[in-house]
């Protein structure tokens, strides 16, 4: 049934044979060409797919409804999942392609019609013949507004095209696929490259068309796994971003992320991407599929805003390691990911590597944005360990058999391959394990680097072990209380929902039985009380009031 014009200066020609206005078009086609010698002596069943779907098409749409056009074939697919085959068209006029135009015909096994589907323009009055040439066209590409434009591999082609704007068809110079860069940092994300239109009566450029890219890598990680990232195409390069979770990773060249910080985030890695590389790219996405898809939350800004990480950070003053280039540290500095790096087997090996300090600096930067713990004393102990929360469930998360999970963080970054902490085992690190051990500072001193701001990454031993008896809480039957998805879901909504800047250890207890009470408020009274006294037990073991 024809439609009007749409938005797109495009009109829809569509025909199903199961539909009775199609019928009335596609069944005597389908009839007449089913003969035995309908075409040159023989059947449509007898053609290939593409010369039948061209006699189809030629009687199909009318001389009215296509003005003048020819169809360029574009090839023909098998579609399993209907057992059908399609054929596609591009419209062309005076071999002059329109841009947008699209017609499939869908045969079954005997080439008879099932479906007609065609997007039609209609470019009338239009010079045929460009003014500009294509290096003019090229020319104005490279004004576009804020991007940096580079050569794209293939000459700009002439296009029929339909500007919206001034919702008239125009003849166009298309430079395709060509590489971009921001000529400003800019807290969007700047396409890998882009397609540009420009009037090739005028020279005058009319749209930047942004391309996206879902090409993949595979390699090795720092601890020799196989990873496959999503890649994006610049020129003839590959580079590490990923523009549908929107990540994109950066070498830092070994400068130092505090006295050089004006250089962050350092160099897009292009191919061939180090195994350091590949463990930032495919653990940060790990993490953004984490956060969209068990928290529901559209990256660490919960704005689809670009994780961004840089590799080969290296802090020179006060490192006694400088020099072999070690530099045992990693941090979220409000913006972005910053990784250090350490001898491991006598390869550097980047802190990117371990998917739970990843995923604990980057939770840092999701408690920036919703409660911002204060990173100081209890609250900063707090703020830390959320941090180790998620690190320990995103690295475990694979795994759905919670008595198998391991507790430990940072367990494969150092030589001795010695973990920092362990939430099962708080004092194995030396670290508090109960509330009523919590360093507190001398009335003297106030917090400072000097004394970890108040003790936050010994004292976040005891919330942890808290959180750790939560996490693997059981009913009477022995069976764990929670899933790995519940704990998320009740840690993610207490920590952004129900603390505060100075919140402490025991408002973060109330917070999450605050949390659980909602998640599971379908749930049968007993089923849910017997929930709630799993958490209330977890923080009582850690004697949290
Ligand atoms: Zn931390």
């Amino acid at each position: 049934m024809p439609t009007p014009k749409a938005l797109n200066g495009l009109k829809v020609v569509s025909f199903h044979a199961l539909d009775p206005e199609g019928a009335k078009v596609l069944g005597p086609i389908n009839r007449e060409l089913s003969a035995p010698s309908a075409v040159g002596g023989l059947s449509a069943a007898q053609l290939d797919p593409e010369s039948a779907a061209v006699q189809i098409l030629n009687r199909a749409l009318t001389e009215a409804q296509t003005a003048g056009a020819s169809f360029r074939k574009l090839g023909t697919e098998s579609v399993p999942l209907t057992g059908t085959r399609i054929v596609k068209f591009r419209q062309e006029l005076q071999k002059v392609p329109v841009y947008g135009s699209y017609v499939s015909v869908e045969l079954d096994g005997q080439n008879q019609c099932l479906a007609l589907n065609a997007i039609l323009g209609n470019p009338k009055n239009v010079e045929p013949i460009a003014k500009v040439s294509p290096a003019q066209a090229v020319k104005s590409a490279a004004k576009a507004p804020g991007l940096a434009v580079d050569a794209a591999e293939d000459a700009p082609r002439l296009h029929y095209y339909f500007d919206a704007a001034d919702k008239a068809w125009k003849l166009v110079y298309i430079v395709e696929d060509a590489p971009v860069t921001a000529k400003k940092p800019s807290p969007h994300l700047t396409p890998a490259a882009a397609d540009f239109v420009v009037d090739a009566n005028t020279g005058k450029l009319i749209a930047t068309l942004p391309r996206t890219s879902t090409l993949e890598a595979t390699g090795m990680d720092d601890l020799g796994v196989a990873r496959t990232v999503t890649i994006a195409r610049r020129g003839n390069k590959r580079v590490l971003r990923d523009d549908t979770l929107r990540i994109a990773t950066y070498d830092f060249g070994f400068r130092d992320p505090e006295t050089q910080f004006k250089r962050l985030p350092g160099r897009l890695i292009t191919s061939p991407f180090s195994s350091s590389a590949i463990s930032a790219h495919a653990n940060a996405s790990v993490v953004s599929k984490f956060l969209r898809d068990t928290l529901l939350r559209n990256n660490i800004d919960n704005e689809g805003g670009v994780i961004v990480s840089s590799i080969q950070a290296l802090v020179r003053e006060g490192n006694p390691n400088a020099a072999t280039k070690q530099w045992f540290n990693a941090f979220w500095n409000g913006d972005q990911m910053v990784y250090g790096q350490v001898l491991n087997e006598g390869k550097l090996r980047s802190l990117a590597s371990s998917l739970d300090v990843v995923a604990h600096e980057m939770f840092h930067g999701v408690t920036d944005g919703t409660s911002r713990l204060e990173y100081v004393t209890e609250s900063g102990a707090l703020n830390e360990s959320y941090s180790d929360i998620f690190g320990t469930v995103i690295a475990n998360f694979a795994n759905p058999d919670i008595a198998a999970w391991n507790w430990e963080i940072g367990e494969r970054l150092a030589a001795s391959n010695v973990p920092f902490r362990d939430m099962s085992d708080p004092g194995r690190f030396g670290q508090p394990m109960l509330y009523r051990q919590f360093r507190r500072l001398p009335a003297s001193q106030q917090p400072s680097d000097a004394n970890d701001w108040g003790f936050v990454h010994a004292n976040s031993g005891i919330h942890n072990f808290a959180a750790f008896h939560v996490i693997t809480a059981r009913d009477g039957a022995g069976r764990f209380l929670f899933t790995a998805a519940e704990c998320a879901a009740m840690f993610y909504i207490a920590l952004t929902q129900h603390l505060s800047r100075t919140s402490q250890f025991g408002d973060s207890r109330r917070a999450v039985l605050l949390a659980a009470q909602t998640l599971f408020r379908a749930e049968a009274p007993a089923a849910r009380e017997a929930r709630l006294a799993g958490i209330e037990a977890g923080f009582a073991a850690a004697g949290i009031p």
